[in-house]
């Protein structure tokens, strides 16, 4: 299936719908059926038939289909939030007394799902560096039922060799999720290499325009129905059919963004590694990366996310030097259609419940590469380098 029939044809019956090309938002909680015989029907499948929107409705189901198809995944669920994804692949996965292995630097609520939520219910975590393969195999127990895996994370950009620790996995009987955000379908595909169940931040990217809060899980079918069963339709964590409707719109452009965004970051990296006023830079492709050689294995492409080392002498000039930007907005998130700066160790500072966990510098400001003119974005920086 080719990249633009998934976009522009997957999922929509235009002569359904008066030949209308953008699809229709079905804004119904509930569809009726024709008779009892056809209602019993209906309850029998709530995953693939259209009974109450809190399961399956049919603007959101186009939606399911690309995004299954952009992950190379049989089906794909959609939350209300990439949050939602990931603690509702985690939770249809454990029971209490049950163990998870996880990365080290993980999505801060990811990181609160597993120790702070499951934590209370006798699930227990250990994080593990997985930058090495050998640390997820030391910390396996008796009772290790889940690997989450987030490669690249999305502040230092640590990856895991997604086909050796599924291999690991697999030879144990144990699941691996992998929160893919920062990669895109189109940039990695953790199911080709053995991963179970993928998670994303459809908020990022994959909508691309900062108006959508969604979440996607993608991986086999029965996988699927068994998190539907239990997380999706007990927690009702939901995308509406407006927000899908969005995200049908958002996604249409997501190559051409995605390459514009490849071309633009390019050369921020390259005027980044050249400045002075930069002690590191944190990417997947930065020249210091150790894991170079992995990020060709495993990542094609590659995303607008990069984080700086600045050469600051306290935590007052890194506020300086974001309150000189201009044209990046100071903001959270990343991955939309305009430039971000988030000054992560500025905004929680140590001892504060969101700070990185240990080892992440102070001087650590987040920038998310969007569509404007590379030449704009250089000078923006220049400008407030001028005022460290
Ligand atoms: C933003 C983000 C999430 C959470 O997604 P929301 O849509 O904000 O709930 C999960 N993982 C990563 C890597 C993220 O950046």
């Amino acid at each position: 299936m080719d990249l633009s029939y998934i976009l522009n044809q997957l999922g929509e019956d235009r002569e359904r719908y008066f030949g209308a090309v953008a699809p229709p938002i079905v804004q119904s909680s509930i569809f009726a059926f024709p008779s009892v015989d056809a209602m019993r029907a209906g309850f029998r499948d709530e995953f693939g038939q259209h009974v109450y929107t809190r399961g399956n409705n049919p603007t959101v189901e186009i939606l399911r289909k690309k995004v299954a198809a952009l992950e190379g995944a049989e089906d794909c669920l959609m939350f209300g939030s990439g949050a939602a994804a990931m603690a509702a692949g985690v939770i249809a996965s454990v029971s209490g007394g049950d163990h998870v292995v996880c990365v080290a630097r993980p999505y801060s609520w990811t990181r609160a799902v597993l120790k702070d939520l499951l934590g209370r219910f006798g699930v227990t975590t250990t994080f593990v560096d997985g930058t090495d393969t050998a640390n997820f195999e030391v910390a396996l127990t008796a009772h290790t039922r889940l690997i989450v895996l987030e490669s690249p994370n999305s502040m230092t950009f640590e990856q895991q060799d997604l086909a050796a620790v599924a291999a690991l996995a697999q030879a144990r009987g144990i699941r691996t999720l992998c929160d893919n955000s920062y990669a895109t379908p189109l940039n990695q595909s953790p199911l080709a290499l053995g991963i179970d169940l993928v998670a994303h931040s459809a908020t990022k990217y994959l909508n691309g325009h900062s108006d959508v809060v969604a979440g996607a899980l993608c991986g086999s079918t029965a996988l699927l129905r068994e998190v539907f069963r239990g997380p999706y339709m007990t927690l009702g964590a939901i995308l509406a059919p407006h927000d899908a409707w969005l995200l049908i719109r958002g996604l249409r452009t997501l190559p051409i963004r995605l390459q514009r965004v490849a071309q633009t970051t390019a050369q921020v990296l390259a005027f980044l590694e050249a400045h002075p006023r930069v002690k590191h830079v944190y990417s997947p492709r930065a020249s210091a990366n150790p894991q170079l050689a992995l990020t060709e294995q495993q990542l094609r492409g590659a995303s607008g996310l990069l984080t700086i080392e600045l050469d600051a002498a306290d935590v007052a000039a890194v506020e300086r030097f974001c309150d000189g930007l201009t044209r990046f907005l100071m903001t959270v998130s990343w991955g939309g259609y305009e430039s971000l700066a988030f000054p992560v160790c500025a905004v929680f500072p140590p001892n504060a419940p969101l700070h990185p966990p240990a080892g992440v510098p102070l001087s650590l400001v987040r920038l998310s590469i969007g569509l404007e003119e590379p030449a704009v974005l250089i000078a923006d920086l220049e400008a407030a380098f001028a005022r460290l």
